[in-house]
């Protein structure tokens, strides 16, 4: 998929609205439109890339400032306490919809498992 075309790069380049929570240089993090529990937040590179199976050394920084992006806005949320989860799908098998790297970060309940 084309950057023009892809969701997740309209959002960076603010083209379509979300609601932003934390914004730097190489990521964007904002909430997700469906929320599947209290706290829901998508964490993005601003880079096109298509997915974590995408992804190989030449990005491994990148991927670390997703997660430590995630590790903040868990704090900011006041997840601490009782605890978070990230997740990102690959394929179609995990369900993925939208083709643009992205880690859920989830809380706010308990969460099951496995996750089915
Ligand atoms: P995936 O299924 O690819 O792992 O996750 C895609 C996520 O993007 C879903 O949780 C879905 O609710 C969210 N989403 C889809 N379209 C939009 C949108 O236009 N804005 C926001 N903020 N989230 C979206
Ligand atoms: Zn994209």
């Amino acid at each position: 998929m084309a950057e023009t075309d892809c969701l997740f790069c309209k959002i960076g380049r603010g083209e379509v609205p979300a609601s932003r929570l934390l914004e730097t240089d190489d990521v964007l993090a904002f909430r997700d439109i469906n929320p599947q529990a209290p706290v829901h937040i998508l964490i993005i590179p601003r880079e096109h890339i298509a997915s974590l199976g995408e992804v190989d050394e030449s990005r491994a920084a990148l991927v670390g400032k997703l997660h430590l992006a995630a590790r903040e806005l868990a704090r900011r949320a006041g997840l601490d306490s009782q605890g978070w989860r990230v997740v990102t799908n690959v394929g179609v098998d995990a369900g993925q919809t939208v083709p643009h790297l992205h880690l859920h970060l989830l809380g706010g309940r308990a969460m099951h498992w496995p996750p089915g």
